[in-house]
């Protein structure tokens, strides 16, 4: 080749590295989100013919993508076994002179599937039950609770005046949520766990207890040689006031004592008796998972959506005939849903390939306790501490443009600052969880991938409208919450603006694309809850 001595031509500038951004469009979004929470897909709940269809139609979107089978036996489908189980009212619990009666003073479930579930032990008080090695505070030191029923109060311990952060100062932890209060009994190896019921830690009355736990209940089987509670039950205060009596002690007394470190568990003077009859089936619903492989396959980045709604309810006496029945669930969940469709095409289209793979996976039964994605996460395409994040979308914004965004779990790892630095590159912002004291983190599919140590972010409602219609849109959103959320009425409008949205979703692409070349895994912020759990 012949020397030349002008400066050469700059080569043509590299394609920016990143998802094929303009593949995301409000158009094709609305058209999977309509679709999806039509009346044809039933209101998608789990086992029901409904639920088939999404999960064909999300499996031949992933499949038309080009995208790879990542479910069970080269399929796009992870066949998730749910055991759906109905208490018979005839539980009632029992000590020497009293008997605590099902629904006016206790309500209970059980995390075996047997038919009939016996519990027999003394009652140990253990506080807030709560272990938790990095705060320097254990509610079971030196307790031997085997075999025995726990006596346990919900919420966090209050942060003193010295200590104003502990157990997070206002914001609820998950060491606060009833979820975790069994999860650790259950580890301790107690056989019957005893919720304290009161309205101002529970953030709601007895009623919504008595709704919520009677009734069919849904858990995934045990998993072999994983303790699991005999019996899971709630009591009234003034049951548990009662008990304590009973048993020796003043419950006042017992739990002022309680909300101080180096509190020890205490024995009652007495023991509970328990016969729980229940009628378990199990049903099977999929995941629907695939995967674009990155040029490093080992790793992975893994989006989650549940696909579950609550299907159709029955008719209520003298409703009219065509009275809406369908929960269909635009906005929760067939908007997430069809974001992750528009992230798995700008993903596939890519000039390149990711670096870390990725993942889309669409949950089941998310509804009805996060179980779907607490099955992905026991049963991993990939192991968890191979997976750099997890991104969930559950709901996406149809009110139009917005300055911030709001990620729940972004103040507690190290995505955080590389979301604001994505937003900041945008003119956005990184708005924050407004209500930290209701445990929102805790609520979506995210949490399992935390609980397992996993970095995790899930899109949550922005604040900031643009535009002169910013306060309407804002009075718009409340409504949508107290009036459609979980309704029939959850359905799409043609007035729905998902621009901010398709915004929302090119900063998780450009996110997802970024943690997958990043050099290291990204990481838990130092004394956060779930820091230590991959380590
Ligand atoms: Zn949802």
């Amino acid at each position: 080749m012949a020397a030349c001595s002008q400066a050469a031509e700059p080569p043509p500038a590299a394609p920016p590295a990143g998802p094929a951004e303009n593949e995301i469009t409000a158009t094709s979004l609305v058209a999977h989100l309509r679709m999806l929470s039509s009346d044809l897909f039933e209101g998608r709940a789990p086992a029901t013919r409904g639920g088939q269809l999404t999960v064909e139609y999300l499996a031949t979107q992933m499949a038309a993508l080009g995208l790879q089978p990542a479910g069970d036996n080269g399929t796009f489908f992870q066949q998730v076994p749910i055991v759906e189980s109905t208490v018979d009212r005839t539980f009632a619990l029992s000590v020497p002179g009293a008997t605590y009666r099902y629904r006016q003073d206790v309500v209970a479930f059980s995390g075996v599937e047997t038919p009939r579930v016996q519990v027999q032990g003394d009652v140990v008080f253990v506080g807030y039950g709560i272990n938790a090695p990095e705060l320097k505070w254990n509610d079971y030191a030196g307790a031997d609770v085997k075999g025995k029923w726990v006596l346990i109060m919900v919420n966090d311990p209050p942060a003193p005046a010295d200590e104003p952060t502990l157990f997070g100062g206002p914001a609820l932890t998950y060491y606060g949520r009833w979820t975790y209060k069994y999860e650790e009994a259950a580890r301790q190896g107690a056989a019957g766990a005893l919720l304290i019921h009161t309205d101002e830690s529970a953030t709601y009355p007895w009623q919504v207890v008595q709704s919520s736990w009677t009734g069919t209940q849904y858990m995934l089987p045990p998993e072999p040689g994983t303790p699991a509670l005999g019996i899971k039950a709630w009591m009234t205060e003034s049951a548990a006031r009662d008990l304590a009596k009973r048993g020796g002690r003043d419950l006042d007394a017992l739990r002022t004592a309680a909300s101080a470190r180096g509190f020890k568990a205490v024995p009652l003077n007495i023991r509970a008796a328990a016969t729980l009859q229940q009628r378990s089936t199990r049903k099977t619903a999929a995941n629907v998972v695939a995967k674009l492989p990155g040029t490093n396959d080992q790793q992975a980045v893994v989006f989650t959506a549940h696909w579950d709604h609550f299907g159709m309810r029955d008719p209520l006496p003298g409703e009219p005939a065509d009275a809406d029945r369908i929960f269909n669930g635009a906005y929760d969940n067939a908007s997430g849903c069809a974001g992750l469709i528009e992230l798995a095409r700008a993903m596939a289209r890519a000039p390149q390939k990711p670096a870390r793979s990725m993942y889309f996976a669409f949950v089941t039964a998310e509804e009805s306790g996060l179980l779907g994605s607490e099955y992905f996460v026991a049963h991993p395409p990939i192991p968890p501490a191979q997976i750099a994040a997890n991104l969930n979308v559950d709901g996406l914004n149809y009110l139009g443009p917005t300055t911030d965004m709001v990620q729940l779990g972004s103040d507690r790892s190290t995505l955080g600052p590389m979301l604001e630095a994505i937003l900041r590159e945008r003119g956005r912002t990184l708005g924050k969880d407004t209500h930290p004291e209701r445990g929102y983190f805790f609520r979506s599919d995210h949490f399992p991938f935390a609980k397992a140590g996993v970095p995790a972010l899930s899109i949550s409602e922005p604040k900031e409208f643009t535009g002169p219609n910013a306060a309407a849109l804002l009075q718009k959103q409340e409504a949508y919450n107290g009036k459609d959320y979980h309704q029939p009425s959850d359905q799409y409008d043609r007035s729905w603006d998902f621009s901010g949205a398709v915004e929302d979703l090119k900063v998780l692409g450009q996110l997802a694309w970024r943690i997958a070349a990043a050099p290291g895994m990204p990481g838990y912020n130092e004394g956060d809850q779930f820091a230590n759990a991959r380590k």
